[in-house]
């Protein structure tokens, strides 16, 4: 069969006859939005191409990954090199080390690091490391956080759950989703008052470094900090999830903006400057002359995905040497996996990173500035109350006035008018713009985006804010 004259709407009804739902992550099968879903065949750039042979300038990047855009020759040549000297060794390979240095030099809380193949993987590693180390089993988790599919984790954790409007999962034991403990996020006291009550109980807080599963919702200024701090008075881990965060809001993530931010505050008391991260609103963005937090803070275990991998399966978790030493051979805490580490994914990881230069993150910076902008300005043109909310150079839409100074948890994220959402992301898509089919999730640029791919976007605006307005 070719693809090429066959309709996404035929390729769906063939999907949905051999795999549930049609799909193999839920909200590929645009339950929240409606229609059917584009079945894509290739992407190159800042672009996608669907069955049909429609282009749509992308602003999903593959979830995260695509930071260079898709198919980057080099990225593409060093992979076909890797792939031509074998697909699976099951045996150690030098690239791995390459990849493990390369994030350990980046980021200072990592001293060690072993690679897996996804972030549910990466987190689950985590927290049973956590649990290993402490000798604890309470895990507490952030309301709207997303960790992956993993039991335990799918506590109120925000995107496809949020958009199916699922408490959690079935399939999930009573016992284990009990050792689950969900906290609203930003929020300090409710944090302290669950240390106080199970706090020698408490293995590890695991935390989106900035949350970006439920649209994007960053942490208050120093609120990384207090919770490290927290946790570790009551001999708790710290885990900081940088699945979709790492390598994509800077070279060395969210840990990299804050630890910046922090050493700033710490030398020069001086509000950030303009473009780099900043927040001392909930919505992300700097409110000129407010106070200056210290926000830099140390994890004891990180996890990794999406551009670590350049768009294939690698992810990673990392941290204190100590605690990471617990892990099989070294240690007790057993953790293995026959494709960690594959080599032609390795290489499509450390690629992608090497050449992920600061001009990459200072293009990815104004691309974001400008379309975020821009939608904002049609919104506001049709009289569609909202909010922008950033976390570096992500950023996802509030809509309604309830919202329109933005929020600070899940709760205040549920209460945005969603129902605008799929009219806006219709007409986007009518005009060829590819956007995260859910209001509860980040959007993501690439630098490929040039400025054709952002007029092609700005042109489809005014359509969509209308749409979003009826
Ligand atoms: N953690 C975070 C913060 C994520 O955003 C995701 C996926 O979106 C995961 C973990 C799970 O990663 P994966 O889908 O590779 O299992």
């Amino acid at each position: 069969m070719t693809t090429a004259t066959t309709t996404n709407a035929d390729l769906f009804a063939r999907a949905q006859a051999a795999i549930p739902g049609g799909v193999n992550s839920p909200v590929r099968a645009f339950r929240s939005v409606g229609g059917t879903p584009r079945f894509l065949v290739s992407a190159r750039g800042p672009y996608v191409t669907d069955a049909e042979g429609r282009e749509y300038v992308d602003l999903v990047a593959g979830w995260g990954p695509a930071i260079l855009g898709h198919a980057h020759p080099e990225v593409i040549a060093a992979v076909q090199d890797a792939a031509a000297r074998g697909l699976s060794f099951g045996a150690s390979t030098p690239v791995e080390t390459e990849l493990a240095e390369l994030i350990e030099q980046r980021v200072a809380p990592v001293e060690k690091l072993r690679l897996v193949s996804t972030g549910t993987e990466a987190t689950m590693s985590a927290i049973r490391l956590a649990r290993g180390f402490t000798g604890r089993d309470l895990l507490v988790k952030f309301a709207g956080h997303y960790h992956g599919h993993s039991d335990g984790l799918l506590a109120e954790a925000g995107s496809g759950l949020a958009t199916f409007a699922l408490p959690g999962s079935a399939g999930v034991p009573a016992a284990v989703a009990a050792l689950t403990l969900v906290v609203p996020y930003n929020d300090l006291d409710a944090l302290r008052a669950v240390f106080a009550e199970h706090g020698d109980r408490i293995a590890a807080v695991i935390t989106e470094a900035a949350a970006a599963n439920m649209g994007v919702v960053p942490p208050l200024p120093g609120f990384n900090r207090a919770l490290v701090e927290l946790a570790h008075a009551h001999g708790a881990l710290v885990i900081s999830d940088e699945v979709l965060t790492g390598f994509r809001v800077s070279k060395a993530g969210w840990w990299g903006l804050e630890s910046a931010a922090g050493a700033d505050a710490r030398a020069t008391s001086a509000p950030s400057a303009p473009g780099e991260w900043a927040h001392s609103t909930p919505n992300g963005r700097s409110d000129a002359g407010g106070e200056h937090v210290d926000t830099a803070y140390t994890p004891d275990l990180v996890t990794f995905g999406k551009v670590v991998g350049g768009g294939m399966p690698v992810a990673a978790l990392g941290g204190r040497a100590e605690i990471m030493e617990r892990l099989a051979p070294l240690g007790p805490v057993y953790q293995a996996g026959t494709l960690s580490g594959n080599p032609v994914a390795v290489t499509a990881g450390v690629t992608t990173l090497r050449l992920a230069d600061d001009a990459v993150y200072a293009r990815l910076d104004e691309v974001s500035e400008t379309i975020s902008q821009a939608v904002s300005s049609a919104l506001s043109a049709e009289g569609v109350p909202h909010a922008v909310q950033y976390a570096g150079n992500l950023f996802s839409f509030l809509f309604g006035e309830s919202v329109s100074s933005g929020a600070r948890d899940y709760a205040g994220v549920l209460a945005q008018e969603s129902w605008r959402y799929a009219p806006f992301f219709h007409a986007m898509l009518d005009a060829g713009v590819s956007l995260p089919p859910s209001v509860f999730e980040a959007w993501f640029v690439t630098a490929a985006h040039d400025d054709e791919a952002v007029s092609r976007i700005l042109g489809a605006l005014p359509a969509a804010a209308r749409a979003a307005a009826s």
